[in-house]
């Protein structure tokens, strides 16, 4: 028998030429069907719906969807999707939880545009793309800021003239809904309500968050998504005067500036690669550049460490997820040498497999835990969606 918990939830991530989708059966969270649909708007656009590829042409999200709830996979009617899960990057001031979205939170978003210009655009085309082919579902938007809202002033506030703080000028923080899907897995773990968790989420894009009791206080990125670690392609923290340097005396404009910061810095900056595995392979060839890139990223990594142990009064546990985190046996070695100090101790031989150890891979005199956790934030905005579904 049917009852109103068992319902279809529909994820959507759309990207600017990408959309991301994950459908679940609720309430036993049983994933009946996930892919992707790449390149959208060009002419090597496809689609891969679970294993299968399919290289179609789409000139938007909208054929792209379509294609996806026409083709012979999606066995199911729209009408019995529930409810339609969005990823939104950007909540500003405004959300601080997941909300059901009406024409009013449809205004919001795009006023928040000018705080995400590479992302909201984007999550909105998602939303009406799905309101038009599942016009009976609920849509819901979660928003990657939300889990820092509970970051306090102190700590979000930046010590700039406060009229810049009134025009929303503040830490924000990104990531949220992965440090808060493998947070609670950890929290699971450690079976205690209070704790102090260190999420380090290294994937193209890398964040570190403090979280106390369940709650974020503090994040690696900002105002937007370029301070704290070192990633991908962007530099982490940065003196803001080589800004004002590149500018006034090297003469880039501002267009240039935020192409450098955002897509030729980090690793790609160092090595000129952005993908960890190819920087590794490198370092295991002798190359000096990938050697270099590999210290300063896991010194970045050991820094936040050090500094969310010190705000958090001392650590239960730290949490590696994301690509690199989730894979990279040298990153996560290298980021916790020398910790010993501070009851951190990694067990090498757990390190190098941790799927056979349960993803625990502190060694057994070590005071604080360490995970590796794989995030799942489809799964995390369906478990919102449904969570606000039911309240
Ligand atoms: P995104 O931030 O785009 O979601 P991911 O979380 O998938 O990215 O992480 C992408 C990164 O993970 C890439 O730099 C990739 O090299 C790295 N990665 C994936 N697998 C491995 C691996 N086996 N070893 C080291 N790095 C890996």
């Amino acid at each position: 028998m049917r009852n109103k918990f068992e319902m279809k939830i529909l994820v959507l991530n759309a990207g600017s030429s990408s959309l991301k989708f994950k459908l679940f059966d609720y309430p036993g969270r049983k994933v009946l069907l996930e892919g992707i649909a790449e390149k959208i708007g060009e002419e090597e656009s496809y689609i891969r719906i679970n294993e299968m590829r399919e290289q179609t042409r789409f000139n938007n999200h909208f054929e792209a969807l379509k294609y996806l709830i026409e083709s012979d996979d999606f066995s199911y009617s729209p009408e019995e999707i529930t409810a339609v899960g969005h990823r939104v990057v950007h909540g500003g001031n405004t959300f601080v939880r997941p909300v059901v979205i009406t024409q009013e939170v449809k205004k919001k978003i795009r006023e928040l545009f000018v705080l995400a210009p590479l992302h909201n655009p984007s999550n909105l085309t998602g939303i009406e793309t799905a309101e038009k082919l599942f016009p009976h579902a609920i849509q819901a938007a979660v928003f990657d800021t939300a889990f820092h809202a509970s970051i306090p002033e102190y700590e979000h506030r930046y010590a700039i003239p406060t009229h810049f703080y009134e025009k929303g000028i503040r830490q924000y923080g990104f990531h949220g809904i992965s440090h808060a899907y493998v947070s609670k897995k950890a929290r699971e773990k450690l079976q205690s309500e209070e704790n102090k968790i260190i999420t380090l989420h290294l994937g193209n894009g890398a964040s570190a968050t403090a979280i106390q009791n369940g709650k974020s206080i503090a994040t690696s990125m900002g105002f937007g998504p370029l301070p704290g670690l070192m990633m991908g392609t962007r530099p982490g923290d940065l003196d803001p005067t080589i800004i004002l340097y590149l500018q006034e005396t090297l003469g880039f404009s501002s267009d240039e500036i935020a192409r450098i910061l955002n897509k030729e810095s980090g690793l790609k900056a160092i090595t000129g690669y952005n993908d960890m595995r190819t920087i590794e392979k490198l370092y295991e060839d002798g190359n000096r550049k990938a050697l270099l890139a590999l210290e300063m990223y896991t010194r970045r990594i050991k820094k936040y460490i050090g500094a969310y142990m010190a705000i958090l009064n001392g650590v239960d546990a730290l949490v590696f997820t994301g690509g690199v985190g989730e894979n990279s046996v040298l990153v996560r070695a290298w980021s916790l040498l020398d910790m010993e100090f501070a009851g951190i101790h990694l067990d090498l031989e757990r390190n190098k497999n941790p799927h056979s150890f349960n993803g625990e891979i502190h060694h057994q005199q070590s005071k604080v835990k360490i995970y590796v956790i794989p995030t799942d934030e489809e799964l995390e905005i369906a478990e919102q969606t449904y969570n606000l579904i039911n309240s």
